[in-house]
């Protein structure tokens, strides 16, 4: 099973890779973090690095910005919103939901799914600090920032790839539980990271 799944992996991605392409056939994800500031740095940073390993698009780059530094003058391919929603903070979408513990919820406007996204922050803190499961060794805030990067992962699923289908398992699975956050688990499917990509990165590279 692995190694057929790797070798879908290597049938999809050798075309492009075959191209050597410059600098300019790559494309870039925008990730806009509001509130990330209230997240320790080695929290955020984990966060990040879960994200990217998990989000594995090719000649996509991704770039990391605060809310705060956002201008109208930088440019992507493709842009997702994200709110790290903790106590007091106006989460909207969270709110609305008849039990509040859900993990994240992204946007969605008359059937459109909307590239904002909305995390539990304090519910994921608690849910890695009583899962009786931590990783020795890893510090807290490790496993909080990577459990943050795979909820946000399973929610970028959703946003890039246009759908509201989940998968039986691995990463983009309907419920993700305290083991899932804190414990090795499966990634995208190869035809999950695929569909992401012909989705939201579908124009063509250059000759
Ligand atoms: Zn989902």
């Amino acid at each position: 099973m692995k190694s057929a799944a790797a070798a879908l992996l290597l049938a999809w991605a050798a075309p492009g890779w075959s191209r050597h392409p410059e600098s300019e056939d790559r494309q870039r994800l925008g990730i806009v973090c509001q509130e990330a500031a209230r997240q320790s740095r080695m929290v955020r940073s984990a966060m990040q690095a879960e994200v990217e390993r998990l989000l594995v698009l090719p000649f996509v780059e991704v770039c990391w910005l605060d809310w705060e530094d956002f201008r109208p003058g930088h440019v992507f391919d493709r842009l997702v919103v994200v709110k790290l929603c903790s106590r007091g903070e106006d989460c909207a979408a969270l709110a609305r939901l008849p039990k509040r513990r859900a993990l994240a919820v992204t946007h969605i406007t008359d059937g459109v799914i909307l590239p904002f996204v909305e995390l539990n922050v304090d519910w994921i803190h608690w849910l890695v600090a009583h899962s009786g499961l931590a990783a020795k060794p890893f510090p807290h805030a490790v496993q909080v920032g990577r459990a943050l990067g795979r909820v946000l992962a399973h929610e970028l699923y959703h946003v890039l790839a246009e759908t509201r289908m989940h998968a039986r398992k691995g990463i983009a699975k309907a419920e993700l539980d305290c083991h899932d956050l804190v414990s090795s688990m499966e990634g995208f499917h190869p035809t999950e990271l695929e569909l992401m990509w012909k989705t939201a990165f579908r124009q063509p590279l250059k000759e």
